[in-house]
């Protein structure tokens, strides 16, 4: 950063080989947050070269489990030590609150930890096949040369999501952080050699994903690639990964409903989930200003409450303080650059154009101090229905659209009826119908009566095209993990099937 090399190659920091360099924007104001080395195809082979030679000839895959959990504990450690930097670094970067900077870093910090645990107690299964002279172990290895490629929206935490399992598991690995944010991720490799990785086991290249996609993505050193971004760059990476065989995990897009049954209106002894459900479904959609793969950006709502909902979200969304994300009154802070706002802009045009009625939002905010951040207004368009792209495709950025719905099964169609599948969320008052409809919904996280929230322990990951493979959990380790067979004959004696 700033004159520093910032590639990180076979144990070496280096500079791109033919120095190249990019400008990273802070979208708060569009000033130039830092200046960052840019690699090129040659210097993203040379690390999956760097990481091919650790897997094969170094010591990390056959160090004791005990040995690596220690290593992934001390950056665990570190990553608390240089918290506050790393959260300047994620606010600079990304634009997003220094508050969700700083529980983004907790989480990075407790996905380490996690798979520290886990590592230590993954057993191997030994299997009785109803011969005592036969020993049938199933053993998990590590399954090679990885690479990781994130996006931009949570950046330290969606690599963290695959660097921890991965060197908990044992592999080597090339890290490709989004060239939109790479600072933390250039960080955290620091804290990686100082917690004593050896060298070639974590690699970082940063760059265009279009410059050094083929480079990447088409060797046949690299044994699993896992991918979180776009559709269709997930779609691009698997079609390049095919030629090898090479194992793809993709974790993409989502167009995510949240059900709001009306009983949530319903008052019981002086109480009722109202405003927590028009809390969570604020929070859901607006967060980070909608920048979230789960981000529950389809309001479904049952008919009888959908005015007066919508009524109380759009007075909601009005008071959203925006700003700098450094600035701790800001609520929410810009999109993540200029560009981005643009497609954002062109989806509010085109759901007016699709008919949608556009309740509040639309438009840039008029406070002068935002005028050289890419902010956009919190943003709801009311009767909406599927046949609109608008309800169809991820905007990823802070726009609800509604749709209403007259009974049970009409909703959970309405939320099953997206190409995505990878979060939903469903606020009833009735216990049973929420555990119904949470199992009728094809995604691969439902909060009932909450929303946005996980945990390092349970599996994370997408049905339908919002991908393939699991992060997080037991599965999160188990992708990064070969499975092999040993059958020991203790007792050898011919086989006689063949008599001469
Ligand atoms: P993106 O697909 O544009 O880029 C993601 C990464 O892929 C970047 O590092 C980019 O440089 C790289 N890339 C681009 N083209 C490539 C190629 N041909 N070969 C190899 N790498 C390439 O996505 P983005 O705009 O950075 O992120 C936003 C998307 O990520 C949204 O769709 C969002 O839903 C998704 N996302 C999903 C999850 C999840 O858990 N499912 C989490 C966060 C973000």
């Amino acid at each position: 950063m700033d004159g520093e090399p910032d590639l990180y190659i076979g144990g070496r920091w280096c500079h791109a080989s033919d120095r190249g360099t990019r400008d990273v924007v802070n979208p708060a104001d569009g000033s130039i947050a830092a200046v960052v080395d840019e690699a090129t195809p040659d210097d993203a082979t040379a690390a999956i070269a760097a990481a091919r030679a650790a897997f094969d000839d170094g010591p990390w895959p056959d160090t004791a489990v005990a040995e690596r959990a220690a290593v992934l504990d001390r950056i665990a450690d570190l990553l608390q030590r240089d918290k506050e930097e790393l959260s300047l670094l994620e606010t600079r970067d990304t634009g997003k609150t220094l508050a969700e900077s700083r529980i983004d870093i907790d989480d990075v910090t407790s996905v380490f930890r996690y798979y520290a645990r886990l590592i230590a107690v993954a057993a191997d299964r030994l299997v009785d096949v109803g011969d005592p002279a036969i020993v049938s172990r199933v053993v998990r290895e590590p399954i090679g040369v990885c690479v990781l490629i994130a996006p931009w929206n949570y950046p330290l935490l969606q690599m963290s999501w695959k660097v921890a399992p991965a060197l908990a598991a044992g592999c080597t690995m090339v890290a490709k952080p989004s060239e939109v944010t790479p600072l933390s991720t250039i960080a955290f490799t620091h804290l990686v050699e100082e917690a004593g990785v050896p060298a070639g086991v974590v690699n970082l290249v940063q760059g265009s994903g279009a410059v050094l996609g083929e480079a990447l993505t088409t060797s046949a050193d690299v044994d699993f690639i896992s991918f979180t971004g776009g559709l269709a760059t997930g779609a691009t990476i698997s079609r390049a990964a095919a030629d090898n065989v090479t194992k793809v995990a993709v974790e993409l897009g989502g167009k995510n409903p949240h059900i709001v049954f009306a009983d949530v209106a319903t008052d019981v002894a002086g109480h009722s989930d109202w405003d927590a459900a028009v809390d969570h479904v604020l929070t859901g959609v607006f967060l980070h200003s909608g920048q979230v793969c789960s981000a529950g950006t389809r309001l479904i709502v049952e008919e009888s409450i959908a005015d007066d909902f919508v009524s109380a979200l759009a007075a909601r969304a009005e008071t959203i303080r925006m700003g700098d994300g450094m600035d701790p009154a800001s609520e929410t802070g810009p999109l993540v650059s200029e560009q981005h706002r643009a497609k954002v802009e062109s989806y509010v045009q085109l759901g007016i154009s699709e008919g949608a009625k556009l309740i509040t939002g639309g438009a840039r905010p008029s406070d002068p101090a935002l005028a050289d951040g890419s902010f956009y207004l919190p943003t709801i368009f009311d009767h909406c229905d599927r046949s609109m792209r608008i309800v169809q495709e991820e905007t990823f950025g802070p726009i609800l659209t509604v749709e209403r719905f007259t009974d049970e099964a009409e909703a959970i169609r309405l939320g099953n009826d997206t190409e995505y599948g990878l979060a939903a969320g469903v606020r009833t008052s009735d216990p049973a119908r929420g555990q119904r409809v949470a199992r009728a919904l094809r995604h691969g996280t439902v909060w009932l009566n909450d929303f946005g929230y996980y945990t390092a322990a349970a599996e994370w990951g997408g049905y339908g095209k919002s991908g393939n493979g699991r992060e997080l959990g037991p599965s999160g380790l188990a992708e990064y993990q070969e499975t092999k067979h040993i059958w020991h004959n203790t007792a050898p004696a011919p086989a006689g099937w063949f008599k001469g």
